[in-house]
């Protein structure tokens, strides 16, 4: 490469580095890009911190739409109800109308149709709109 074609490709470097193509280049690159990877967790991670019995305040308490608890043998499994760590289109315990709210203070409630503890942002086959949400639209 002679003088002539060193400042020709220095030329040309500078126009790209003016041109925006070495940010385009550090795309490809992943230059700049947030190194820490997202957080996986298998589908049924929610289901451990469920594991304890619900507390009598919410077994005997009716749900956010005043439903009471059907008995405990008549409760649907979590398996069974298709139970699911985390909400699905916007559908979720917390606006279920067989959702019972926390009395305790752990942030966890209950629910008239599945078997234990129930996470207000986790969803189930068996959802049905709170009466006051459908009655709005
Ligand atoms: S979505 Fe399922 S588990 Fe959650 S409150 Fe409704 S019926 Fe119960």
């Amino acid at each position: 490469m002679n003088d002539s074609e060193r400042r020709e490709t220095r030329r040309r470097l500078l126009q790209l580095a003016g041109s925006g193509a070495v940010v385009g280049l550090a795309g490809c690159l992943n230059i700049g890009a947030d190194p820490t990877p997202p957080v996986q967790r298998p589908e049924d991670w929610c289901l451990d911190v469920l594991e304890g019995e619900v507390p009598e305040s919410e077994a005997t308490a009716p749900s956010i739409d005043g439903l009471e608890r059907a008995d405990e043998d008549e409760l649907q499994s979590k398996s069974n109800a298709g139970y699911e760590c985390g909400a699905r289109d916007g559908a979720q315990c917390g606006n279920c109308t067989f959702y019972i709210a926390d009395r305790n203070g752990d942030a966890i409630g209950a629910c008239t149709e599945v078997a234990g503890q129930i996470r207000s942002a986790d969803w189930c086959a068996l959802w049905q709109p709170r009466e006051k949400l459908a009655g709005d639209e």
